[in-house]
């Protein structure tokens, strides 16, 4: 008699959205993680960023949202062009020639 196993369930997990997604990220939800302030997204501590100096989990955004956040302009101010948030990150990754990945640095 052993008495081990007995845990069937695997624990929950969830996914980061963030660059780490390449490498298949999986976190317990237990630990600690948070969600894009914009997006919803649930990302893990190293994938998500405050825009703000005070780093309150209230203002913590994915890096794609971060990226957009912090590099364009008010949004809502007219930015009613036919741009996707995909394209605009294209084009903020060709002028600004970083991936999100490098924020991490
Ligand atoms: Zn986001
Ligand atoms: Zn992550």
């Amino acid at each position: 008699m052993t008495g081990t196993t007995t845990m069937k369930e695997g624990p929950a997990v969830l996914q980061c959205k963030g660059p780490c997604l390449d490498s298949s990220h999986t976190f317990l939800t237990a630990v600690d993680h948070c969600k894009c302030n914009k997006c919803n997204a649930v990302v893990c501590k190293l994938c998500s960023t405050t825009l703000t100096s005070e780093k309150t989990d209230k203002e913590r955004y994915c890096l794609d949202c971060y990226l957009i956040e912090n590099l364009l302009p008010d949004e809502g101010a007219g930015l009613n062009n036919d741009m996707t948030i995909s394209e605009m990150r294209r084009e903020l990754l060709v002028h600004y020639n970083f991936s999100g990945a490098n924020i991490l640095l």
